[in-house]
């Protein structure tokens, strides 16, 4: 933290714990750059955490299968010998060049950086949840309305709708099953996304009686006075008003450039233009590598990103350090790099 504010001052901030983000906070500690990482979602991890954590991936150099939890674990090992901070559930809002050079960031909830570069490795952009679009969902969201369970206590003895039918429904109907006083569970059809354990959980609560589970889709929320009274549900014989206070729509994450869209960068297809070189964006001293890379014949793949962000913080050192000539050292060769990791393995 900057000694007179709260402002963190770092060489780069990383946008996105993706596995590009994750590799890019080794590199800049490899090359002599402090970083700091943010990503709007609670996790580490980006698509591989979120999308497909157990499939496996076979084209990751000298790793010839793994899964997709286990590479995200494999880097955090990688970046453990630098100290990275990451701060989750932070999505960057605002972006403003100084007159010293150096960039002011500000993220949604209220951190401030002040760096020398800033290193976009969004993927597709945050991942934000798939909101309803029904009439009244928008003013009755965060007091009636969730598409995350902020504070469990908001559901307690309350008469809970849950819409959805992957893991997130099934985790949350199976959580707060005993803490609302009543529980429905809805999804459009007699089938899951979800685990086969936690179908299988939530099945026999439903035979014990406690909890109800509905097949049919969210047709409208009868909200008199600004307050969520019922949920009716359509279905194959109609429709079916259930009394409800609190509506917990779990239907996914969609991806969404957001703010970012909003830097004044070159932007196609919703992702950012880049000089291959050295994955400079159209503002010099904002890169862009990974998924949300743009440039001829860009491939979205790991290891694609990896090597993105190991040129593009060749070029951020030359911000960060305008008066050093930085001295290439092969990783085999590097006393420092060495003993740091041998440091953090004996931890
Ligand atoms: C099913 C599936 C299988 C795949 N299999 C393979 C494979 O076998 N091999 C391979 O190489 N690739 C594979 N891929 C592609 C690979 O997962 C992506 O190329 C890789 O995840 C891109 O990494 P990234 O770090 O650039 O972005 P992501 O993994 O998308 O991470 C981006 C992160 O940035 C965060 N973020 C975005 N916007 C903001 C913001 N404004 N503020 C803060 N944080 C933000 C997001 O929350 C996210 O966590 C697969 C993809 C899918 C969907």
């Amino acid at each position: 933290m900057d000694a007179h504010s709260s402002t963190i001052r770092t060489d780069v901030l990383i946008i996105g714990a993706g596995p590009v983000g994750l590799f890019a906070a080794f590199e800049a500690g490899v090359i002599g750059l402090s970083c700091h990482i943010v990503d709007a979602l609670g996790r580490i991890g980006g698509q591989c955490i979120e999308l497909y954590p157990e499939k496996p991936i076979y084209d990751i150099p000298a790793i010839p299968s793994c899964t997709a939890r286990e590479l995200v674990d494999r880097l955090m090992t990688q970046i453990r010998p630098f100290d990275v901070p990451i701060h989750l559930s932070q999505r960057v809002q605002t972006v403003t060049q100084r007159e010293d050079h150096r960039w002011t960031v500000h993220t949604e909830q209220g951190l401030t950086f002040d760096v020398a570069a800033i290193l976009i490795a969004a993927g597709n952009g945050a991942f934000v949840p798939q909101r309803l679009q029904l009439p009244h969902a928008d003013a009755l969201e965060e007091r009636h309305v969730f598409y995350s369970v902020p504070r469990i206590d908001d559901f307690r003895d309350r008469d809970v709708v849950i819409a959805g039918g992957g893991d997130s429904a099934l985790d949350w109907a199976l959580a707060l099953c005993g803490v609302a006083r009543k529980l429905t569970l809805v999804h459009r059809r007699n089938g899951f996304s979800a685990a086969a354990a936690s179908v299988a959980a939530m099945k026999s609560k439903v035979e014990a009686g406690a909890m109800d589970f509905v097949v049919g889709m969210i047709d409208s929320l009868d909200a008199p006075d600004d307050a969520l009274r019922a949920v009716r549900i359509k279905h194959i014989d109609g429709t079916t008003d259930i009394p409800a206070d609190k509506l917990l729509v779990l239907y996914g994450l969609v991806a969404d450039l957001g703010p970012i869209a909003d830097w004044n960068l070159d932007v196609r297809g919703g992702r950012i233009e880049v000089d291959t070189s050295n994955y400079e964006s159209s503002r010099p001293g904002i890169f862009a590598v990974g998924d949300i890379a743009q440039y001829p014949n860009k491939q979205k793949l790991i290891l694609s990103g990896f090597h993105e962000a190991s040129l593009a913080l060749r070029k951020a050192y030359a911000y960060a350090y305008p008066d050093k000539k930085r001295v290439h050292v092969h990783s085999s060769y590097d006393a420092k790099l060495a003993e740091r990791v041998q440091a953090s393995a004996a931890e």
